[in-house]
């Protein structure tokens, strides 16, 4: 079996409301944009994944890095190459940039259908279902907050995640403060300060006496990890931090490629390790940072926030591992709805009692959804 074609499509699907996410300072989302990709093989198999991207230009670039550069290794090849195909995209990844891990987690969506089970499966796990922590992705104001807290208890969610991104940290400790009061110990609170890319001064930058003193501040409130509050290259910052605070901290959302986990592991940043294979380098990278974090007593928890094919790739790796303490399910349900963020797919991610079945079809389990792709897709 190899692939014959490979098709890619502008996916734009519009917000109920527009979504205004912390972690990119002065930006209005009014709409799921991302790169969906298909690799078709010689007997039929269809092999899915995607990339958020803010425009359709981003896509047409995105697309002559996927198929007009890339592409040229892999028509012709066996999807089961993966290993080595991964490395011609970390090689363009390198050459040209666009973050083109898509076309591996593609290859993997193949492997897995080629083989008839989920990747999960396929990869020697045996979960069915993984607990989810409500991702919240707007800043919430310390009055607001705890009524959002308690509407997510309501939707049958055990954990949410808050960020913090006031101008005056303490804001944000009132915030978390109030939340607690609010919620008892019926939740657990994740807090993600979204420091590990910044754009000072439009945005709000920690340095480090701001990262120990919001880590402090939240040591009595049973917070469950404190995500980014530093830059994703002050691997000695992290360092430090961790090892001064008794809250977990996690990161690692944003790094790329083994050489950046490296060092994060070998400093001993972070509690939790959250590369998500569609931003960190890979299906791969992802795989084998969870491998090491879990061989040296620390967690993995994959960043999921792209869209639903990205969710479903992120899900499978979880998945396929005995220890993933949460899953990170992105829930703005007013803008990044379920039915926004899957909108592609034959069926959205539903949450359940606050957690999510993992799909039991082959590869990552999605279906593309030929209505939805007729309205809101336009192939490049
Ligand atoms: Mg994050």
């Amino acid at each position: 079996m190899s692939i014959a074609a490979i098709e890619t499509y502008f996916f734009e699907h519009p917000l109920a409301r527009p979504f205004h996410p912390t972690w990119v300072p002065m930006h209005e989302q009014t709409a799921n944009r991302c790169l969906i990709l298909k690799l078709i093989t010689d007997d039929g198999l269809e092999g899915i994944a995607a990339a958020s991207v803010f425009s359709e230009e981003q896509a047409r670039l995105l697309r002559f890095i996927v198929q007009d550069t890339i592409g040229q290794f892999l028509i012709g090849a066996d999807p089961k190459d993966v290993e080595l195909l991964a490395e011609v995209v970390r090689l363009y990844g390198f050459m040209i940039g666009g973050r083109p891990w898509l076309v591996e987690a593609a290859l993997w969506d193949l492997v897995g259908k080629m083989a008839g089970e989920p990747l999960c499966r396929y990869w020697g796990g045996a979960r069915t279902e993984l607990e989810l922590y409500a991702s919240t992705g707007e800043l919430a104001t310390v009055e607001h907050a705890p009524e959002r807290a308690l509407a997510a208890r309501d939707a049958g969610f055990r954990a949410i995640k808050l960020r913090a991104r006031h101008f005056d940290y303490r804001e944000d400790l009132e915030a978390v403060r109030a939340v607690r009061a609010a919620v008892g110990d019926t939740m657990r609170i994740l807090v993600d300060a979204n420091q590990g890319w910044t754009l000072s001064p439009l945005g709000v930058k920690w340095d480090y006496e701001t990262a120990l003193a919001f880590c402090r501040g939240v040591e009595d409130l049973d917070v469950y990890w404190v995500e980014e509050p530093l830059h994703r290259f002050d691997y000695d910052g992290l360092a430090r931090l961790r090892a001064a605070v008794d809250v977990p901290i996690a990161g690692g959302e944003m790094n790329q490629g083994m050489h950046e986990f490296k060092v994060l592991l070998e400093k001993d940043c972070l509690d939790v390790y959250q590369p998500d294979a569609t931003l960190a380098g890979g299906v791969s990278v992802a795989r084998e940072v969870a491998r090491l974090a879990l061989a040296r007593g620390r967690s993995f928890s994959p960043h999921t926030w792209t869209n639903g094919i990205g969710f479903a790739i992120n899900l499978q790796i979880a998945a396929s591992l005995t220890e993933c303490p949460f899953l990170e399910y992105p829930w703005e349900p007013e803008s990044w709805s379920p039915e926004a963020r899957d909108a592609m797919l034959t069926q959205p991610f539903l949450a359940k009692d606050g957690a999510i079945s993992v799909p039991e079809g082959a590869g990552f389990g999605v279906t593309l959804n030929p209505e939805a792709m007729g309205r809101f897709a336009k192939r490049l």
